[in-house]
């Protein structure tokens, strides 16, 4: 690791040279979203920092704007749980009415144990489960990803009901990371292979009744819609599809100049396809959708304090903040090159009237450990413009929803997961995943004999 740490420093060292200024694209300083400055001090008066916030309010209407998508013969809406699996966010999605898409065998488990009826889950894996002919059992419906997944449904339930992942030829994603259609993505089943997966089908006499594609986060809607037609056209080549599944991929505006897919725009020709598809073949569709992102992206912020503060110079240099977290709770900017809103917040619980221009990195021993990276450039360093603050002061990490809880560098440094709390309407906050301990961490570990 020690390695890599340094080429890792070095590599930096040499790109400095390209620092983003100012990445506040005109200037504005992001603000909070259903936090209070009060509530973030309260937070951390509460449960310590860092500490997930999600809004149960945010979480509720979100889902109800997901169920508002135009549809023409019926919609079911798919919590893709992958984005935030916690319990807690599961129930208030199952008492929306919403159904599961989960993205492993054990996300089927865990929805099943908050309570989530196997008939409500359906799974569309990179990896199908040894134990998946349990789950069929069960009730979980299966979305063949691949071409050896399909054959293996076959051999375990001949003449049985499934669904077909495709990778449409055409991709779209907010990062090459996230893109999940096109030549360059692994997942689904490569359009032109359908002669081959004709093949199995006759082979094991199974019913189609499901066309699925999902081509990637942060998508164009343009390419989605284009995407659509496309699906509708795989649909007609298996006359025993029901339901149509679009996936996910709505993007969703986490900075204040980014902007957010209206549903209701995406929607419209998509359900007027379903509608002419039907005029055509007298097949009413069924249309199904996997929102993550949209469901949980803006729904949650991460209190986090300011534990030490680094200044290099001052021609070439910064002033570095180092927050109590990093990577280990928000590893989207790592990864990605993400842009979260970073929103300061005195020690007391007010806003600050003055502002500075920050590098902000997480806790890690790992240069790569940056919160405030170049867009789209997860190794470039860029400054961002926001209130001023000192060490034990606050800062709120925004856009935290979506693949942050649920998709950390988990443990690294030994740092315990963060809690998770929901806020509630009355404005209380309940606790609904309690810090790791070490001895949680270490739990597994045996000594050899
Ligand atoms: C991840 C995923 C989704 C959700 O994508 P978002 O961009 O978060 O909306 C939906 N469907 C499948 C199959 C996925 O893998």
């Amino acid at each position: 690791m020690l390695g890599h740490g340094r080429g890792r420093r070095h590599h930096q060292r040499s790109r400095a040279r390209a620092v983003v200024r100012a990445t506040a694209v005109d200037g504005r300083i992001e603000t909070l979203r259903f936090l209070t400055p009060a509530d973030a001090a309260k937070v951390k008066a509460t449960f310590g920092t860092p500490t997930y916030v999600y809004d149960r309010a945010t979480l509720v209407a979100q889902a109800d704007a997901a169920k508002a998508f135009p549809n023409a013969f019926g919609l079911t809406v798919r919590y893709a749980m992958k984005a935030s699996p916690n319990k807690a966010i599961l129930k208030i999605f199952k008492a929306r009415g919403l159904n599961i898409d989960a993205s492993s065998g054990y996300e089927c488990e865990r929805a099943m144990r908050a309570g989530f009826a196997a008939e409500d889950i359906s799974l569309s894996s990179q990896e199908l489960p040894t134990f998946f002919p349990d789950l069929v059992k069960q009730g979980v419906k299966i979305n063949a990803c691949s071409l050896s997944q399909l054959e293996r449904f076959g051999e375990a339930f001949p003449g049985g009901e499934v669904g077909v992942r495709f990778n449409p030829g055409l991709g779209s994603g907010g990062t090459g990371k996230t893109n999940v259609g096109g030549p360059s993505s692994s997942f689904g089943i490569w359009y032109e292979s359908l002669p081959k997966v004709k093949e199995i089908v006759e082979k094991y006499k199974l019913k189609v009744v499901r066309i699925h594609t999902h081509i990637g986060s942060g998508s164009d809607p343009a390419v989605w819609q284009k995407v659509s037609g496309m699906s509708l056209d795989l649909c007609r080549e298996f006359p025993g599809v029901t339901t149509l599944n679009l996936g996910g991929g709505y993007k969703v505006g986490r900075m204040s100049y980014e902007k957010s897919t209206d549903l209701q725009v995406v929607g419209v020709p998509v359900k007027e396809a379903f509608e002419a598809f039907a005029k055509d073949t007298g097949r009413q569709l069924k249309l199904e959708i996997e929102p993550g992102t949209f469901l949980l992206a803006n729904s949650c912020a991460v209190v986090t304090s300011v534990q030490d503060k680094v200044v290099t110079g001052t021609s070439e240099g910064h002033t570095f903040l180092k927050l109590d977290m990093g990577m280990t709770e928000v590893l989207r900017p790592s990864l990605y090159g993400s842009q979260h809103p970073l929103v300061s917040v005195s020690a007391a619980g007010t806003l600050p009237t003055t502002t500075a221009d920050y590098v902000v990195v997480g806790h890690c021993c790992e240069s790569g450990d940056l919160l405030t990276p170049a867009p789209d450039e997860p190794e470039t360093i860029s400054e961002r413009t926001m209130g001023e603050v000192n060490i034990g002061d606050l800062i709120v990490i925004e856009g935290s929803g979506a693949y942050c809880a649920g998709m950390s560098s988990k443990n690294y440094n030994s740092f315990p997961e963060a809690p998770e709390v929901m806020k509630l309407e009355d404005g209380s906050f309940a606790l609904i995943r309690q810090k790791q301990t070490l001895d949680q961490i270490l739990a597994n570990e045996c000594d050899i004999a």
